[in-house]
């Protein structure tokens, strides 16, 4: 396979035709934009499981996205798309950045979803930036900012719902997004590495947080996750 792109969790490959590529999960844990890293086998296959789960049944609910279809336990065929320089960050519950910069505990409920970008920079530590900023610079339009803002609201709605069923709390995540035949779809992945999830009785963490804040059991918790949606769906 002809590889053409390798990043932190992921590798991209040619696909079957140029409007297609090949992307492969991989077991490396990264955190703090790469400054702590280690190899977590199981990672990569739990990963793409819980993503592809959770893609599907965002399109059998009316929101586009890259997946066309499941290759193997760690690799799908996706549609090549544009990537929009932009890290959509959706969340419900206060934790992370959010609690540290406003002062609010982590735990605590919001009383609307609140939607963030970010502008997609390791260079630059992915820093906040708001809708003025993003389409003075050129990375987007504001019609291309509504939609994207509208995608993961309605996104929010079904997740919200999903994870609930799977007595999870989804306290944040972040969404990726790319233009493909004229069309914004959803793109990358959504998994513990790019959510944080709580047991909803619990309030235990099933996330990357295991992973970023060293409390161990990282696999346990991603484990727990995939059988906790594949149940809630019946699958
Ligand atoms: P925070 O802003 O609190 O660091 O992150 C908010 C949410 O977005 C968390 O669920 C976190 O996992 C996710 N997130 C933010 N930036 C990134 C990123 O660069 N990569 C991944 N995988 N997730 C991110």
């Amino acid at each position: 396979m002809q590889k053409l792109y390798e990043g932190k969790s992921k590798i991209v490959y040619k696909g079957e035709d140029d409007k297609t590529c090949i992307i492969s999960y991989k077991d490396t844990a990264t955190a703090g934009n790469g400054a702590k890293k280690e190899d977590l086998p199981g990672k990569g296959r739990l990963n793409a499981a819980i993503s592809n789960l959770i893609f599907e049944y965002l399109a059998e609910n009316g929101v586009k996205t890259h997946l066309v279809k499941v290759l193997s336990e760690t690799s799908v065929l996706a549609k090549i798309a544009e990537i929009v320089q932009v890290e959509v960050i959706v969340r419900n519950v206060a934790a992370g950045s959010f609690s540290k910069k406003y002062g609010v505990p982590e735990g605590t409920s919001l009383k609307n979803t609140v939607v963030e970008f970010c502008l997609k920079s390791d260079e630059l530590g992915d820093p906040m930036i708001n809708d003025c900023q993003l389409t003075a610079i050129g990375i987007a339009t504001q019609e291309e900012l509504d939609e994207l803002k509208s995608a993961a609201l309605k996104i929010d709605s079904l997740l919200t719902s999903l994870f609930m069923k799977a007595g999870i709390r989804l306290i944040d995540y972040k969404l990726e997004f790319g233009k493909a035949d004229g069309e914004i779809i959803l793109c990358d992945e959504i998994s513990p590495d790019s959510c944080r999830l709580w047991d909803a009785d619990t309030d235990k963490k099933l996330d990357k947080d295991r992973f970023r804040r060293d409390m161990g059991g990282v696999i346990e918790g991603y484990e727990e996750v995939l059988k906790r949606l594949k149940e809630a769906l019946g699958k």
